[in-house]
């Protein structure tokens, strides 16, 4: 009986921790007033949060997350101090590999979409922290250049959720030997807050007597607001209207902004004046090809330097953060078009805002090394989808998948979203596509068809069943193969060839495919849809010898199968 009653106030006590729903909540409004203290690596913060409960159930509960190196103060509601049990709480969202999670026991349920304010205040250090990439076996070293968040005396920079918890969150746990599970819960916690609203005043104490101090965050649109108050305190305020795709960050060094040509600012660290330069040189050039394409750039667009030169690059909204410790013109010219996109045209729809930014620079290639260094540069971005796709097509009626137009993962909204772009492109030519992007407002975009509408008629073409491969459905990608070739001859002996491709994949697109023949080439391009197949004729000047499908503009899952030598033509 005793034994009995233990389990059950046991079972009563688990109870609770058992049945919390992480991500029952949803946090819509940020309201936090951050202090940073370089010298001491510390961070405090202190404001107020919404939560609003999205599960079907009432909720008495809220887990809220921020990073193992920071502690919960208070938390309170109605200016009343409520209960909350403060854990760690193993997640690889965070650097450090750990969160500090308050458990907390609201003073009455939360019904389902009804919210609550709470006002709350934590603090701690964040130092370099490469944990959770040693964990799964990254050497440190190298660790290091991809973790680079930090607050220290020299060079503070940190980046938000899915990097450092540095605000508030409330996610399971995410691990990143788990394949894919770390990207998934931070793709899901950035769709369920792309609504939310973020202010935030920042301060530091920081370079009292330091005039070149800036301490500069990122956000939507206006960006940058970079305020020297007295020489005593330096400041800025960052307001997202809504986060959308964006990670709210911030930095904080001796910065250099000589070189900024607005739009464009240039924040360099001492030492890196020449790396600046060749940005600030290669700013024409760029500016005139992204204003013939998608218009003149007129939002600022911000990019800062990082101290370490083996930092790898981040970019979030209109803000990069890569470093300037190298004079790379070819480098410095992709990252301005990319970012000159985004000043240009400004859109809600990460597949639009990002996929034309990851378009125009393989554009940008073509200009300066022909169509093949774009196609090249294209298939960088190949590999990063390649898998995950390859699961969307053995299971193309799964409502899973990664559908362009709503999806949040980057590797699907900048990768193939680029070469969808691209596609479109081939498809209807420069002059319409332009035409349907000079034609692009965002303040329009309200109906998921509207990208469509505007190429079609620029184009006068139906591209319904492009966009409902590619963009509305995640299908996978489509797999070309040259079922057969015949080549023939007229009573004239003019050379034909008759082509007939193969599209094994669950996704329609057209494609190009090229004929060698004694002599030389032609290439044709040609719609192939879904599991169908297409036939052609191609007139020759020469005896056919060879036909290759897809030059590498269409993403396919298998580029084994594409080509076919031609036997000798039937008399
Ligand atoms: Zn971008």
């Amino acid at each position: 009986m005793r034994l009995l009653g233990w389990l059950g106030l046991l079972c009563s006590l688990m109870a609770p921790a058992a049945a919390l729903n992480r991500e029952a909540f949803t946090i819509t409004r940020y309201d936090l007033e951050v202090r940073l203290e370089p010298q001491q690596q510390r961070l405090g913060a202190r404001g107020k949060i919404t939560l609003r409960n999205d599960s079907a159930q009432p909720q008495k509960v809220a887990a809220l997350q921020i990073s193992s190196s920071l502690n919960w103060r208070s938390i309170r509601v109605d200016g009343k101090a409520v209960q909350f049990v403060s854990q760690p709480y193993i997640s690889d969202i965070d650097h450090t590999g750990a969160l500090s999670e308050a458990i907390v026991t609201l003073p009455v349920e939360i019904k389902p979409k009804d919210s609550v304010e709470l006002e709350i205040g934590y603090e701690g250090v964040i130092p370099l922290d490469a944990t959770r990439l040693i964990r799964v076996g990254v050497p440190e070293e190298i660790a290091k250049h991809t973790s680079w968040d930090q607050i220290s005396a020299s060079f503070t920079a940190v980046r938000g959720a899915g990097y450092v918890a540095w605000y508030p969150i409330v996610t399971e746990s995410a691990d990143f030997s788990e394949g894919n599970s770390l990207f998934e819960v931070v793709d899901r916690w950035k769709k369920r807050e792309q609504d939310a609203s973020m202010k935030l005043s920042l301060g530091t104490d920081a370079g009292i007597d330091d005039a070149h101090l800036k301490l500069l965050c990122s956000g939507v649109g206006n960006n940058i607001d970079t305020r020297e108050g007295s020489a005593h305190f330096h400041g800025a305020v960052c307001e997202y209207e809504r986060l959308g795709s964006v990670t709210p960050t911030l930095a904080i060094a001796d910065y250099n902004q000589n070189q900024s040509k607005p739009p464009l600012y240039l924040f360099s660290l001492l030492g890196h004046e020449a790396g600046a330069a060749t940005y600030s040189n290669t700013l024409d050039p760029a500016m005139k090809f992204v204003t013939g394409w998608f218009g003149q750039p007129t939002a600022p667009i911000a990019i800062v330097d990082l101290a370490d030169p083996h930092s790898a690059p981040f970019e979030s909204g209109n803000l990069l953060m890569a470093s300037m410790a190298a004079e790379d013109s070819k480098l410095a010219g992709i990252n301005l078009v990319h970012e000159l996109v985004h000043s240009a045209l400004p859109s809600s729809r990460p597949w639009v805002y990002e996929g034309l930014a990851h378009f125009a620079e393989a554009l940008y290639r073509q200009e300066q090394g022909g169509r093949q260094a774009a196609l090249d540069f294209l298939g960088l971005h190949r590999a990063a989808f390649l898998d995950s796709e390859k699961e969307a097509s053995a299971a193309p009626q799964k409502s899973a998948g990664q559908p362009l137009a709503v999806t949040f993962d980057e590797t699907y909204y900048r990768s193939k979203a680029a070469y969808v772009w691209w596609m479109l492109r081939d498809m209807v030519g420069d002059d319409a596509l332009k035409q349907a992007i000079r034609k692009y407002r965002a303040e329009d975009d309200k109906d998921p068809k509207y990208v469509e509408q505007l190429i079609e008629s620029a184009a006068k073409r139906d591209l319904s069943w492009f966009f409902d491969d590619w963009v509305y459905q995640d299908r996978g990608l489509p797999d070309f193969h040259v079922q057969s070739v015949h080549p023939w001859k007229t009573e004239k002996e003019v050379q034909f060839v008759t082509v007939t491709l193969e599209n094994l994949g669950n996704a329609g697109a057209e494609v190009p495919f090229t004929i060698l023949f004694e002599g030389g080439e032609i290439t044709r391009r040609i719609e192939v849809r879904t599991k169908g197949t297409a036939t052609t004729r191609v007139e020759l000047p020469g005896t056919a010898k060879e036909i290759v499908v897809n030059d590498g503009s269409v993403p396919e899952s298998d580029l084994t199968n594409n080509s076919l030598k031609v036997s000798a033509p039937s008399e």
